[in-house]
């Protein structure tokens, strides 16, 4: 059952979202060598705490930290832990909020210091991806076709898709119906309605898109260590171009 939201509803999904947003960006000017991805979700926590909304995977399905980080063959779900981030490396950050009974839940992947043309391109690419899906977030687009459009830039940019995790629906539980896959063809799946909220996730790979989880149980990574980007939005259909969710009017990010 797909529901769109009401006008009400929307207002609370934004107020979630410009809580993940601004601890999105807190996280990218924290993150640099030398610091402990501990200390960013600590922060994270103390940001999303501070707005007066909790962060949504402390506790989901058992998850022990507070956001999600991923680094380099990591791809989802890495959890926080005492490693120090090193020159060169990859980080994905997920950041979930739930604020007055409506979620919020996006994501950026960032290099630490300077990082390899390879990688730079990989991290573009998921990026890109995320916003070929938005661009054709329309009503009367097929849920498919926003995958077809990931699909379609990630492959021309030569890399690939992981496909066992994908987008979802959002609204006052973090996972809602429908799966927005990160593959797909045109004019499949459902038809997307003005009101409807979804987290659209690219999660690709400069290598295979084989993943396994690590033996701590959540750690997702490429099963042949090959850097992994991850960039997620949430949106609103709306009559025209979406509204992103997760973001305040401040700036661009991702
Ligand atoms: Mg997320
Ligand atoms: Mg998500």
């Amino acid at each position: 059952m797909i529901r769109a939201k009401s006008a009400e509803e929307l207002r609370g999904m934004r107020q979630a979202g410009a809580v993940v947003g601004d601890t999105l960006r807190l996280l990218r000017e924290m993150i640099a060598p030398g610091i402990r991805t501990r200390a960013l979700a600590k922060e994270a926590e103390r940001f999303i705490r501070s707005r007066g909304a909790v962060p949504t995977f402390k506790g989901y399905q058992g998850f022990p930290g507070a956001i999600c980080i991923s680094i380099n063959e990591e791809a989802v779900h890495g959890l926080p832990s005492w490693r120090k981030l090193r020159e060169g490396d990859v980080v994905s950050v997920d950041v979930g909020a739930t604020l007055n009974g409506y979620v919020g839940d996006s994501a950026i992947t960032v290099g630490v210091g300077t990082i390899s043309a390879q990688a730079r391109a990989l991290i573009d690419a998921s990026r890109d991806g995320l916003h070929a899906a938005i661009d054709v977030a329309r009503p009367g687009a097929h849920v498919g076709d926003l995958g077809a459009a990931v699909e379609s830039l990630v492959r021309a940019r030569g890399f690939d898709i992981v496909q066992s995790y994908c987008g979802h629906g959002i609204g006052h539980a973090l996972h809602e119906d429908p799966q927005v896959p990160n593959v797909g063809d045109v004019g499949t799946g459902p038809i997307l309605e003005p009101g409807w909220c979804l987290a659209i996730e690219p999660v690709i790979t400069a290598g295979s898109a084989q993943v396994i989880v690590e033996p701590d149980g959540w750690t997702v990574r490429t099963r042949d260590r090959s850097l992994a980007a991850h960039y997620e939005l949430a949106i609103a259909i709306t009559s025209a171009a979406p509204e992103i969710l997760s973001l305040t009017s401040r700036d661009e990010l991702p």
